[in-house]
């Protein structure tokens, strides 16, 4: 069997279920033209691109392993943190009792976030969002764009600076889950966690380790090392706290839209000091699924 950085793995990417700009189906069939042999979708919240996309991969045959996956809203020490959930069983009942929960959390934020942008002018926000996809998780990208449609802001980044950040007009503080009912509920239903870019928490480096040291401690098993638009030292950064907490890695290219800085399985590469957090998943390495 080849080794098991050989297989091209994006563990981290996001569909119109959430986000993402592509359906399930597209993602698939994208990922399949860029190489990709292992996937997961991690929409926000939200499992269930799993099902639509592991339809199209059965009937189209596509070349191509689909691994469950979700990024959870998580509350660490009153931050907003992202956490992964990976390779559990997308059916089990306490899976189906997050989701739900944390859905009524993103419909209660949409819902006030919605009536604060009312007051810098954003009309029907919400109403208009549900227009246009009406079983979505909506999140801020969501008012991101609506924000530059009408011509308030100027890109999705002014968007956030001005109202929609932390410490702005439209930002909603949420009670989202805990670390230790997510890290439990996915390990429940068979599954592994990871803390999703670890670096992009605007937290010093005390607070980060103080992060993972919890994680860990609570039984998460990886962090997300490598993404598609990261600085190389800041990979080596995450791998060294990796190693030194004896956490398993991850890689993503965290894909919401096509662009020239942003593709499926992009800039993944990871040195082969670390623990894969998929090598306990029996997956088939390329040259024995081409024989
Ligand atoms: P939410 O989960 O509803 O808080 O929305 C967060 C999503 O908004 C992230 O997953 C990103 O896709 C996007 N996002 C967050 N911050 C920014 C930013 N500064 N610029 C552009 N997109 C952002
Ligand atoms: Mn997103
Ligand atoms: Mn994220
Ligand atoms: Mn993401």
């Amino acid at each position: 069997m080849g080794s098991l950085f050989a297989v091209k793995i994006d563990l981290h990417c996001h569909t119109t279920v959430s986000d993402g700009r592509l359906s399930p189906a597209e993602i698939v069939r994208r990922a399949v033209d860029k190489k990709i042999d292992v996937l997961a979708i991690t929409d926000h919240d939200q499992t269930a691109a799993y099902f639509e996309a592991h339809d199209v991969i059965k009937s189209e045959n596509l070349p191509i392993q689909l691994i469950p996956g979700i990024e959870l809203s998580v509350n660490w020490n009153g931050k907003e943190i992202h956490m992964l959930g990976l390779n559990f069983d997308p059916y089990h009942a306490d899976i189906n009792a997050l989701v739900t929960r944390q859905g009524q959390r993103r419909e209660e934020r949409a819902q006030r976030i919605s009536e604060k942008l009312e007051r810098i002018g954003l009309k029907d926000g919400l109403a208009r969002i549900k227009a246009n996809n009406p079983n979505g998780i909506i999140t801020r990208n969501h008012f991101a764009k609506l924000l530059i449609d009408d011509g308030l802001c100027s890109s999705m980044q002014n968007a956030f600076t001005r109202f929609l950040g932390k410490g702005n007009i439209g930002f909603v503080k949420t009670d989202w889950a805990d670390f230790k009912t997510c890290i439990t509920t996915i390990k429940a239903a068979g599954g592994k966690t990871a803390i999703a870019h670890p670096t992009r928490y605007k937290q010093n480096n005390r607070k980060l380790r103080e992060m993972i040291a919890e994680f860990k401690q609570l039984g998460g098993q990886g962090l997300e090392i490598a993404w598609s638009q990261q600085a190389p030292s800041d990979r080596e950064f995450l791998g060294r706290l990796a190693l030194e907490n004896d956490l398993e890695v991850s890689a993503g290219s965290d894909f919401h839209f096509p662009a020239p800085w942003l593709e499926l399985g992009k800039n993944l590469h990871l040195s082969e000091r670390y623990h894969p957090i998929w090598c306990d998943w029996g997956l088939a390495a390329p040259a024995a699924k081409s024989a």
